[in-house]
Formats: C-alpha cells, structure tokens, sequence
C-alpha cells in the first residue's frame, strides 16, 4: 500500500521533522562566553559534541514520507529496544502474545549498555546481602521530596515490584551484584548478548525483532484508537498493524533544539544521541498530553569546557586537570555573575552537584589561584586535603594518585585560557573582566570567601571547614564547567497499567509507554537520580509486557 492510501484521518503525520533538523545542523546561538548564560548551545557544536555521524545512526530520518513496502500484523508492536522495550517485549511475548520490536539502531539495549545499574529494593540480592529495605519510607519521602505532585501509586508499584523484575532478569541470565549504592548490571559487554538470548527464547519464535527501522509515525482507527505504526528501514516504509503500540524510545536527549525549548538550554549530552523525541512528537500528535512537568533531564556528572580542547596538547593526567578540580570541594565556585551559589561539598554527589549548578545557568566557574596551583604542583591533592578519589565519570578518568604532582599546572590551565575555555587575572577584577563578571561582586565574594576560610565558619552555605582551603593573590583562573546530561526524562502521561493518557487524563485506546518517556509521573520536575531510572526501566517493561499479555491473551 502506498503512503497516499492511508487516509489523513487515519494518519497521524509528520512525526519527526523538528528533532531532525535539530540535530542534522540548524543553527543556533553561541557559547558561554565573557560571562553571558546561554540561552543555548550552538547546533553545530552540540553535533561536534556528540562525536557521531548522526545520520548514520538515524536510518531513513531523513525523509518524511515514505511508501509503504511490506505490511506486517501482531498483537503488540514496541518502538524501542533499549532495556524498557526489550523487557516489554520480551515479557509480552513470554505470556503468548506475537510481538514485533521495533530499533533505529543495529544495537539492543539502548542506555543501558551504558550504566551502572538500578536500585532494587528487596531483590534476592538484597537478601543475600542481608539488606532489608523499609519501602514504605523510600515512597513516602519520595512523594514528600517531589511536594506531593508526582503519583503516588506509580511510584509505590515501581519501588515494591524492582526487586521482582531483577529477580526475573536474573532468572534470564542477568547476574548482578549488590552494592551499597545499587545493584550492578553484569559487565558491559555481556549485556547486548543477555538481551538478545531473551529476545531469541521469547519473542523469535512467533514475532520479530526489526533493527535499522525507525519508527515515523502512528495510525490509528476511526474512533481514533491506536492501531499501529508506521516504520522506516532505509528507504522502505513498513506499517505495522497491532492491538496495542508500546512506546519505548528513551526521550528527547539527543535533540538539541527540543531539550533547549524544554529546559532553556541545551548542555553536553553523555546519553544516546539517537533519541531525539520521535516517540513523543508521534504520540503527542495522537493525543497524548504533553506534561505540566515536561522538560526534566538526567542531570550528572561535570565536565570542564577545557577537557576537548586541550587534550591534544597534553598527557591523560595534565589533560584533566581542570576537570579534576570540577570534583573538588575545596574550591570557590560562582556562577556567572561571580557570586557563589552553594556549598561546594555538593561536587561530591553527582546528581546534586549538576542540579545546584544548573538552577543558576548552564555552566559555573572554578576559581582557582596562585597558591592553590602551588600546592597541587608540589604535592598534589593530597596537599589540598583531598583524601578520596574525584568522582569523574569512568571515561575521563586518568591514572593518578592524590598524592602525585601535578607538574606544568601553569602550562595546562595557559592553554585551556588560549583554548578560549577558561579565564586568566592577575586580580580578582581583572579576572572578573576577563569572564565577563560583575567585578564588584566577584571580588566581594572572594573576598567574603578569604575571611570564612580564615574564620573557619562558612556563613554563606555553611561548607565543613575541612573544605574551606584561602585562595590568596592572584593571578587567578576560571575554569568554565559544564553539566552532562544523560537524557531527558518524561513526556507520556501514564497511568500504573502504562496507558497513554489524554488532556482528560484518560487512556488513548492502544497506546502504553514505558522507560524514561513514562518518568512523568515519578519525578515532579526533574530526575534525581540514585538508581531508579534503571528500576523504572526494568520494571515498566516488566510490569507493562506482562499487563499486555493479560489485556490481549
Ligand atoms: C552513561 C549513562 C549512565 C547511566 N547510569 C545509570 C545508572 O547507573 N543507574 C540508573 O538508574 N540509570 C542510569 N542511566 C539512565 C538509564 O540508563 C536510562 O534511564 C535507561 O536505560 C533508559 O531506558 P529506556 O529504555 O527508556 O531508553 P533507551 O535505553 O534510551 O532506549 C531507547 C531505544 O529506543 C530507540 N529509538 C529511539 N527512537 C526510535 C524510533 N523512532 N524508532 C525505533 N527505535 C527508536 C533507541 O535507539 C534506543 O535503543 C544512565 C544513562 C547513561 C546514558
């Protein structure tokens, strides 16, 4: 059937064109500099950033309508095969049904190839760790922490079915490893293959697992029930007849010009660049509503601006200097205006570390000066005091001991100032012009900063004084740091059965979400982190493919 058959009542077009003009280079403003926020990033620069051939890993993006080549029928159709689709999938089929799976990429897995791993209370792993987990505080401090505008029963299903659905991945082949702070996934190389056995034992023997396919756009009945979807796998189109389509897509993270509109600006993205918010746009365009809250993103770790462009022109370890000094808590931290904005032993957790920094811009400055580049060229972070390892993600990690030197310091953080990416002053006002300061602010607040560390008494933010190291005279740097962003999170509406809702808060007939697009109703504004966007993950393909296979057996 060609496109042109698809009746325009049927057909709910036009899916994908924003997200790719955004990535494939429109253009947009400038980077941070002299002092001035961002309202954005550049496009160019954001695709620089990414350090992939976008449209490589987009197959048929590029194109906006397509002509139909094959038709295909199942019960359930899922767009997405990162971990939420791949689970729905799997489990949908484990109950009977014929289900097709739909992947732009040739990878399954999606993030989760890419993370440590979820929390999952009362796991058999918590278990044979000993470990009870009281889930009735975690959702009840939860509710209370999002100010109550989150649903309640959503999240009470997420918190007390995790540890069932790891058990259930376990059951699969899936060994993970309790730690305090999570449980961890099996090695990273081992994950694609788990998937791809599930996939194999479940879903090949009736249905079909179609990667380089990109879901474009969805169909939907007379009564306006959503009865499939359209595909594309290079220039072929597909459309996928179904009872029920599962939208599993990852959100909008890799669309700069989406999360700029949502969150004002757009950062450094860690996350897959290939979600770019196809599966939002399809379903806002068949009624979905899009959220009071939409626009929270997966806020973590901090990179230094200076990181790229001086790697060229140094070894591993002086490359990351400034970024090291990004995890410090030691240091002056400002915003753009010069003024502190919180405690700087915030850079020791990730998550709070990015939301205290971003609530007043896109980047910060690293304030660091002469004396204090004197003591790490001698001895080290361990002549700061620094006693643990910096939290930097995995990737950017250099081997180093806190008590190595950090010889020609002032060579490095010269060039990261010749590099454009950071700021030099013999003074505070002079660094401050430099930047783009208000210098009276500035130098008031290095000032103030001076007299806490000689007092010991932080009456700003109240820093522990083992933080409050005086910077002394000049000259002074500014490292410019930035916070990465894994992805975004929410979009869908959902109710606890991962049906799509309406304006009126009712089910869009055959339509259901799951993973980081169905976050909406966990988190008020934004993610905050601490392992339960893998729970979320794991668990709404769980729950959702086992709800379906009830629904439609
Ligand atoms: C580096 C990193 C580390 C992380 N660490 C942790 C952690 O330790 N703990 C934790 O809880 N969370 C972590 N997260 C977050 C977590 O991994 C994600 O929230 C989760 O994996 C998202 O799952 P998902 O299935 O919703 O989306 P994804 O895994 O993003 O999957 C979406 C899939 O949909 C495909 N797709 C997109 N559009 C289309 C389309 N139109 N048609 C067909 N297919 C499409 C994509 O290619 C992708 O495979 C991390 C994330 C990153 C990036």
């Amino acid at each position: 059937m060609g496109i042109g058959e698809i009746t325009r009542r049927s057909f709910l077009a036009g899916a994908v064109t924003a997200g790719t003009c955004a990535v494939l280079g429109a253009t947009g403003c400038s980077s941070p500099k002299g002092g001035k926020q961002d309202s954005a990033a550049s496009d160019d620069d954001w695709a620089q950033r990414l350090n992939v051939n976008i449209a490589a890993v987009l197959p048929g993006n590029t194109k906006e309508k397509v002509d139909i080549a094959q038709t295909k029928d199942c019960d359930v159709v899922v767009v997405g095969a990162g971990c939420s689709g791949t689970n729905t999938a799997v489990r949908a089929a484990e109950k009977g049904l014929r289900v097709i799976l739909l992947e732009k990429t040739e990878t399954i897995g999606g993030a989760s190839l890419r993370s440590s791993g979820p929390t999952a209370p009362n796991s058999k792993y918590e278990a044979a760790a000993g470990v009870k987990t009281d889930t009735d505080k975690i959702i009840d401090t939860w509710v209370a922490d999002s100010h109550w505008r989150v649903d309640a029963a959503a999240i009470r299903q997420l918190v007390t079915t995790a540890g069932e659905a790891v058990n259930w991945m376990s059951d699969n082949g899936w060994n993970f490893v309790y730690t305090k702070m999570f449980t961890k996934l099996p090695d990273y190389d081992t994950r694609e293959p788990l998937f791809r056995a599930m996939l194999k034992k479940y879903v090949e023997p009736k249905g079909e697992v179609l990667t380089s396919t990109t879901a474009k756009h969805l169909i939907a009945g007379d009564d306006g029930s959503i009865t499939g979807v359209v595909a594309v796998n290079g220039d072929q189109g597909i459309q996928i007849n179904a009872k029920a389509v599962v939208i599993a897509t990852g959100g909008y993270g890799g669309n700069a010009n989406m999360v700029k509109t949502a969150f004002n600006f757009a950062g450094v993205l860690a996350g897959v660049p290939q979600n770019v918010g196809e599966g939002l746009e399809m379903s806002w365009k068949a009624g979905a509503q899009k959220p009071q809250n939409f626009g929270g993103q997966m806020l973590h770790q901090t990179l230094a601006r200076a990181t790229d462009a001086i790697q060229s022109s140094f070894d591993a370890f002086p490359a990351k200097y400034p970024m090291i000094l990004t995890y410090i808590p030691h240091l002056l931290n400002v915003g753009s205006s010069g003024a502190r904005f919180r405690s700087e032993a915030l850079v020791l957790s990730p998550v709070p570390a990015a939301n205290s920094s971003v609530y007043q811009g896109s980047f910060h400055y690293v304030i660091v000066s002469k004396g204090i580049m004197d003591v790490l060229e001698k001895q080290g972070l361990k002549g700061l005091g620094v006693t643990v390892s910096p939290g930097l993600p995995p990737a950017y990690k250099p081997n180093f001991e806190l008590g190595d030197p950090w010889t020609n310091i002032a060579g490095v953080f010269d060039k990261m100032v010749e590099t454009g990416t950071g700021f030099k002053g013999d003074t505070a006002e002079s660094l401050a012009q430099a930047a783009g300061m208000d210098a009276s602010v500035f130098s008031k607040q290095l000032s103030d900063y001076e007299g806490f560390c000689t007092s010991g008494y932080d009456k700003q933010f109240g820093k522990s004084p083992e933080y409050l190291k005086a910077l002394g005279s000049g000259p002074y740097y500014a490292i410019i740091a930035e916070e990465n962003s894994l992805g975004s999170w929410g979009g869908l509406l959902t109710n606890t059965d991962y049906q799509v809702l309406d304006d009126s808060r009712i089910p869009l007939k055959g339509l259901y979400a799951v993973g980081n697009e169905a976050g909406t109703n966990l988190y008020n504004d934004t993610y905050v982190g601490s392992g339960y966007a893998m729970a979320n993950t794991i668990t709404s393909g769980y729950i959702c493919g086992a709800k379906l296979g009830k629904a439609l057996s």
